[in-house]
């Protein structure tokens, strides 16, 4: 199996089985982020206790790019220090503007995005649950 073969495949299933999705119907209409480019849509809700984040929840819709890589970030994420938080949304956004080169490798099924890099359509996808978990936790801190 190529590696673009298999990136698909990972991308596939976090779009089919996404990783701490669940509905989130307390979260106003004004807290949506969306990527009207493309028409994906995404609730995020992170809880924090002690400067660690407990979990992550999104509720996405869209794209396979956008669902995927949302459910990537919550899993990611989870039992991190907002601090690590930080570092690692700081790291992927650069990646996507083409500031440093490539995700690190310890960001696990993340890797299967990198390819979406070369599509600057396809980058919003890509980051739009990062930018809100951006938003959100400086909106906290
Ligand atoms: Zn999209």
């Amino acid at each position: 199996m190529s590696m673009e073969a298999l990136y698909q495949d990972i991308i596939l299933d976090h779009y089919k089985n996404p990783r701490n999705f669940r509905k989130l119907d307390h979260i106003p209409e004004d807290q949506v982020f969306e990527n009207p480019s493309c028409g994906d849509s995404l609730k995020l809700e992170v809880k924090i206790e002690n400067g660690i984040i407990q979990s992550v929840s999104h509720e996405s819709s869209g794209c396979a790019i956008s669902v995927s890589s949302a459910s990537m970030m919550t899993a990611l994420l989870s039992g991190k220090t907002v601090a690590e938080a930080q570092n690692i949304v700081a790291r992927f956004l650069a990646a996507f503007r083409g500031e440093v080169e490539g995700i690190p490798e310890e960001y696990d099924d993340l890797l299967a995005l990198e390819g979406v890099i070369k599509y600057p359509l396809r980058v919003k996808c890509a980051t739009l649950a990062w930018h809100a978990l951006d938003t959100i936790l400086k909106s906290q801190s």
